[in-house]
């Protein structure tokens, strides 16, 4: 999608500190960190919400969390533990309609989150 920051970041177009990529998905840090690693996971194809995702992207969405356990272990956080949380719609707090695995550790969590 052609205005769409983090379609941007996997053509790179604008830069963003990759971290892992390969022919599906695109994983950078976040700009606006909320824990010691906090990185974002995201397809290169454009879909808004998680919600406009079908069954068909199901190897897709799978991939993406694979993806996540990966970069978890190159930041050391593998085994320590961390949080995945892919924020779907106004109410959760989703800010860019690009839909995104948010990968944060190396800190305590609270729950339920706020
Ligand atoms: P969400 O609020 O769940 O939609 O998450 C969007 C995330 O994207 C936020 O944590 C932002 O800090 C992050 N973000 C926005 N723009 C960029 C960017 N250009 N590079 C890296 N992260 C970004």
């Amino acid at each position: 999608m052609a205005d769409c920051i983090f379609c941007k970041i996997g053509r790179k177009e604008i830069p963003a500190k990759i971290v892992y990529e390969d022919r599906l998905v695109v994983a950078f840090d976040d700009i606006g960190p909320q824990a010691p690693t906090h990185c974002l996971v995201i397809p290169k194809a454009h879909y808004e919400t998680l919600n406009d995702v079908g069954a068909e992207q199901e190897g897709l969405l799978g991939h993406m969390m694979l993806v996540a356990t990966r970069v978890a272990r190159d930041k050391g956080i593998h085994d320590k533990g961390y949080r995945l949380v892919a924020n779907t719609l106004a109410e959760a707090g989703q800010s860019v309609f690009h839909i995104h695995l948010h990968l944060l550790g190396g800190r305590r969590f609270a729950w339920p989150p706020g």
